[in-house]
């Protein structure tokens, strides 16, 4: 099955505090585009890893989160390298 979200979601610019990048995203409302919110990564009570990953509509406001799966070396370095939350404007991005 592998690691739900990674085909649609490179999470590696969040290591330097730059918004994610996916493939084709739009708000399922409106149609409009939407932009990095926040993403924050944590260790599941199983043991696994995953990044949240939120974004928000620039037209309608709606809020979508994903839930993304990383291997615990990809946490313990997005955590040495942002405390674990990154979020909008950490990143300088414009919308
Ligand atoms: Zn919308």
């Amino acid at each position: 099955m592998g690691f739900v979200g990674r085909k649609f979601w490179n999470v590696f610019p969040l290591f330097e505090k730059k918004p994610p990048k996916a493939d084709n995203l739009s708000c399922p409302v409106c149609g409009s585009k939407m932009y990095f919110k926040h993403a924050h990564a944590f260790k599941r009570s199983d043991g696994e890893y995953r990044m949240d990953i939120a974004v928000k509509c620039s037209n309608c406001a709606l809020v979508l989160v994903f839930g993304v799966h990383i291997t615990e070396s990809e946490y313990k370095k997005f955590v040495e390298a942002t405390g674990g939350t990154v979020t909008y404007a950490d990143t300088n991005a414009t919308v």
